[in-house]
């Protein structure tokens, strides 16, 4: 060991939740505080439109966090903040061990904020790895087995550190033709990116259809438009190995590639709970406090699972703003301010070349696969009125309990989705957010005043527009 420092309270992973949860104690009086951080601390949402280079021309390196420059953190940080990884906890004696360049560290701590967020998944397939690779400290799931991402062949790439968006940075400048597997949010804007770098782009979805937060019919616009853009798309695809020249699935067919990218989810890293006896499941489980199953340490961000407020199911968020609310409760929970977390639902918004969508809560198929009974009831939408040329189409969607299960009641709408051209539905997520997490049905939709005007919507009020559809449904 090459030293003994103390703190109150000591926060691991430099992501967004660590971030905020440090700047949260600073602000509510804490002084005493540490983080430990593994990796440059980035802006991780942008990392895939620093790659593209069209909406951040200067690349990745835009978008890591200079923390002695950034406006969001007080200039204490850099005296705070230790470099390395945190190898071991002992929390009865209310130490870490902290590896770094410097050595071994042990940090002492009052209380303890785990932010140590999720690491990429990728299916358990031959020609991901390679050996012996060269150690960077962070690391993927291949299949069940966390690997350093050094071990990474040379060809494949994944999508969540600085480090990794330069990587695939350097692939685009030289690249003619990648394999993106994954279509959610991550996969499509980084097959965007890929795009907007002069690169063709093969997509494969595992699914029956791209984008997994959208239902079906909802995600057809998706996969139209990357294929009007030129991309090949391959769904119910299953892989069989990535080779030297590309990515091939086991019906035989060969996709080429100069690279393979895998966004295929992230799952909580769980190494450090389970190391130190914390209870866990799908992520580290927390109350509302954000306190875990040890009254001195707290666990936020990605590496938790909480309740859905809508159903009072287990979910696992992985949501970067959802991170920082965490933060900001944890910190203020551990500062002596009383405080929970409010009823949570998951979200997801993104644009593909022009074309943007987004999920609240619940999709009609998630929902069946639950066993949660729904129906769904659509809204085509214009954007304007028709004698605006500007005005764009679109559609929005509910997704509405028809009967009870455990503490859903019928008429509760469980999920919103929406794909439209021309404006940004982010607002509109945000109004059916609070609607969903805070467990309202359709008739409450006639509370919720809609605002016309000529320059911004078109006149017709899509809230009556699904309220009179929903009265059908319920029959009232
Ligand atoms: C490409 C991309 C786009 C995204 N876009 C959006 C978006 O538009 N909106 C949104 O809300 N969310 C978005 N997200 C999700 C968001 O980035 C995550 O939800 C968020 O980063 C979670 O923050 P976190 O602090 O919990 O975890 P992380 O960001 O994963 O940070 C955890 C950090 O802790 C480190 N760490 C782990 N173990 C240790 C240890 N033992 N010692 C030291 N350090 C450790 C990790 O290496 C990592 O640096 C996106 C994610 C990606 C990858």
């Amino acid at each position: 060991m090459s030293g003994l420092i103390q703190a109150d309270v000591l926060v691991v992973g430099g992501g967004p939740g660590g971030r905020v949860s440090y700047m949260a104690l600073k602000q509510l009086g804490v002084e005493n505080v540490k983080m430990v951080a593994n990796e440059e601390p980035t802006v991780i949402c942008s990392l895939p439109y620093g790659v593209g280079r069209r909406l951040v021309p200067a690349g990745p390196e835009a978008v890591v966090v200079d923390l002695s420059k950034s406006h969001r953190l007080p200039p204490t940080i850099l005296q705070d903040v230790i470099q390395g990884n945190v190898a071991a906890l002992d929390l009865d004696r209310r130490e870490a061990v902290v590896e770094g360049k410097g050595g071994r560290q042990s940090v002492t701590f009052g209380h303890l904020i785990l932010a140590p967020g999720a690491v990429p998944w990728i299916p358990p397939v031959e020609g991901v790895l390679e050996d012996p690779g060269t150690e960077t400290g962070t690391g993927i799931l291949y299949g069940g087995e966390w690997v350093d991402k050094g071990r990474l062949a040379g060809n494949v790439f994944v999508l969540r550190g600085a480090n990794d968006a330069r990587r695939l940075d350097a692939f685009a400048a030289k690249a003619k033709r990648a394999v993106v597997v994954g279509t959610g949010a991550i996969g499509l804007e980084t097959a965007e990116a890929l795009a907007d770098r002069g690169v063709s782009v093969t997509l494969v979805e595992a699914l029956p259809h791209v984008v997994a937060a959208l239902d079906e019919e909802m995600a057809a616009r998706v996969q139209a438009r990357l294929q009007e853009k030129g991309m090949t798309v391959f769904t119910g695809a299953r892989i069989e190995r990535v080779l030297p020249e590309g990515l091939k699935l086991e019906d035989g067919t060969v996709l080429q590639g100069d690279g393979v990218v895998f966004a295929t989810g992230v799952r909580p890293d769980l190494r450090l709970a389970k190391q130190a006896g914390l209870s866990t499941e799908k992520g580290i489980l927390v109350d509302s406090r954000m306190q875990t199953s040890h009254p001195r340490v707290f666990a936020v961000g990605d590496a938790v699972q909480v309740v859905d407020g809508a159903t009072g199911e287990t979910i696992l968020p992985l949501i970067g703003t959802l991170a920082m609310r965490q933060a900001m409760v944890a910190a203020a929970n551990i500062a002596g301010r009383p405080m929970d977390l409010p009823p949570v639902t998951v979200w997801g918004v993104s644009e593909i070349f022009g074309l943007h969508w987004g999920s609240v809560g619940w999709t009609e198929e998630m929902a069946n696969r639950a066993g949660i009974p729904v129906a769904g009831i659509s809204l085509p939408v214009r954007t304007r009125d028709p004698f605006m040329p500007e005005g764009r189409d679109g559609v929005w969607k509910l997704v509405v309990a028809t009967a009870p299960r455990g503490s859903v009641k019928p008429g509760q709408i469980l999920g919103f989705q929406v794909a439209q051209d021309g404006d940004s539905p982010l607002f509109l997520a945000e109004r059916f957010l609070d609607m969903i997490s805070r467990r309202e049905t359709v008739m409450d939709l006639f509370g919720h005043y809609f605002i016309h005007s000529p320059a911004h919507n078109a006149v017709d009020d899509p809230y009556l527009g699904l309220l009179n559809q929903a009265m059908q449904l319920f029959g009232r």
